[in-house]
């Protein structure tokens, strides 16, 4: 009899869980109370990426004096923008479902949760008797939602999280946006390039404060040309609309005035009303469900994974532990190297300059005490960068000194989001040095960049 597999949540972990364990023999049922693709595809990263998009072209006009054009801006279509969105939203909703279905996955649309080890129970999204289903695997995969502090009160209109942001009605005249972390910094950089005045709230004395020093200064930099003002090392402590205008206040007495206020300061997993208790799932303090490499929880069969993991809030690492979660379903992760290594993750920044990195960082190898070769080669010395008008950033690149082998890279500037998946490969497949410099690149192209690094 083939394996019963219950997923709840159809974001990426859940989407990619359903189609490899359909693929590998199981009846997949996966329950999904809003859109197949999940806060990925309707509140994250698609609709977030898409405003940035937009943005870009905002942003590249703006300097076009450099490609010999004086192009000049409208104003952009926000109700084109929203409708741009929506449909990317139901494209990609609508092939997620075509191709799960043709693999024979049963879509459930409705609420669902534990009511034993074993069982889950269905409430479809339009009324009627609850579903029970048995399952021999279940996978939680519910993700997370934007954090909302006690000291402060959303309403949607002008004080906002990001899932008020898809577009608002009007760009903001002046935007403050609470949380330097990567979600803030990417709504700064999309506001401000399409009109808003923005002041950022940074608690720390540098915007991404997990990153390195350098890489932070970069985007800092570009922040200050283009207006954006940086209010550092302000703890806000109340949000409020005061009329048509907010108020922040910082710990130290700070009063910031604006338009309108956006929070960017983290999520909180979607763990509640699962029943995760009465089947005997621990959850953490903070509502995450632990799990070991496998994305077992403490009861055998029943997996967590994605945000609710508590592990790296990325969709491309949830759909990886998606992956792994069918494969260890179906009894397929014997060999080690299977496991997921959380630390070889490319991730990325889209802002302008565009900042991505994967593998050890340079701080993190100085941290550690670990000897470390650095290359580091700035776009300036590029011929494509210059001939695309945009010389901003760099390539950095982090080896084994005595063996060559490629353990990290950060790359600042023109998309650094797809050049970093170069160094991503060298960092899993255990490349060295010599295998990217002796590759032959387009020329002219930045991956070239990337090849002068690792000489
Ligand atoms: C503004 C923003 C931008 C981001 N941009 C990026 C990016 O560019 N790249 C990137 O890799 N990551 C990005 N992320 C992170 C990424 O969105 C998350 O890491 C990812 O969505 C997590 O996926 P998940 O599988 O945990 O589920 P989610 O995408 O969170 O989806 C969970 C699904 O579960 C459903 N659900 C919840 N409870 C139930 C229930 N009881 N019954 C049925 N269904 C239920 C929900 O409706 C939802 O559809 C961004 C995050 C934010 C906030």
């Amino acid at each position: 009899m083939a394996v019963r597999f219950v997923i709840i949540g159809g974001g990426p972990a859940g989407v990619e869980a359903a189609a490899t364990a359909s693929r590998l023999g199981a009846e997949v049922t996966l329950v999904e109370r809003d859109v197949v693709g999940g806060a990925a595809n309707l509140w994250d990263c698609i609709p977030s990426k898409a405003m940035i998009a937009t943005a870009g072209a905002v942003a590249l006009t703006r300097r076009s004096h450099a490609l010999a054009l004086s192009l000049v801006c409208g104003e952009p279509d926000l109700a084109a923008l929203g409708k741009r969105i929506e449909e990317i939203s139901t494209r990609l909703a609508a092939s997620n479902c075509q191709q799960l279905e043709s693999q024979g996955v049963r879509i459930l649309r409705g609420s669902g949760r534990l009511v034993g080890p074993h069982r889950v129970e269905v409430t479809p999204l339009e009324g009627g008797e609850p579903e029970l289903i048995d399952a021999d695997a279940v996978l939680i995969s519910t993700g997370s939602s934007p954090r909302v502090p006690a000291w402060a009160e959303v309403d949607g209109e002008r004080v906002m999280t990001t899932r008020h942001a898809y577009p608002p009605p009007t760009i903001p005249e002046h935007l403050i946006v609470i949380g330097s972390g990567v979600t803030g910094v990417e709504f700064v950089h999309l506001f401000r390039s399409l009109g808003a005045r923005v002041t950022l709230v940074v608690s720390r004395q540098q915007v991404l404060p997990l990153k390195d020093a350098e890489v932070a200064a970069a985007l800092e930099a570009d922040f200050l040309d283009t207006g954006v003002t940086l209010v550092k090392g302000a703890r806000a402590i109340s949000a409020d609309r005061v009329g048509d205008e907010v108020v922040v206040v910082c710990e130290d007495d700070r009063k910031l005035h604006g338009s309108h206020v956006l929070l960017a300061i983290g999520s909180v997993p979607s763990s509640a009303g699962l029943g995760l208790e009465q089947a005997g799932v621990e959850v953490n303090e903070a509502g995450y469900v632990p799990v070991n490499q496998h994305c077992q929880s403490n009861v055998p069969h029943i997996y967590a994974a994605g945000d609710l993991s508590g592990r790296l809030q990325l969709a491309s690492v949830a759909a990886a532990q998606g992956r792994k979660v069918a494969e260890h379903v179906m009894g397929l992760h014997t060999r080690e190297h299977r496991h997921l290594d959380y630390d070889k993750a490319a991730s990325a920044i889209f802002t302008e300059p565009e900042i991505a990195d994967v593998g050890l960082a340079e701080a993190e190898a100085f941290a550690l005490g670990r000897k470390i070769r650095v290359t580091k080669v700035p776009f300036a010395l590029s011929a494509k960068a210059m001939i695309d008008g945009d010389s901003r950033g760099f390539v950095k690149l982090i080896s084994d000194p005595a063996t060559g082998t490629v353990l990290g890279g950060t790359i600042v500037g023109a998309h650094a989001a797809e050049l970093i998946s170069v160094i991503g490969l060298a960092v899993s497949a255990r490349l060295r040095v010599d295998d990217i410099a002796e590759t032959v690149f387009v020329h002219p192209a930045l991956a070239e960049v990337l090849a002068a690094a690792a000489e």
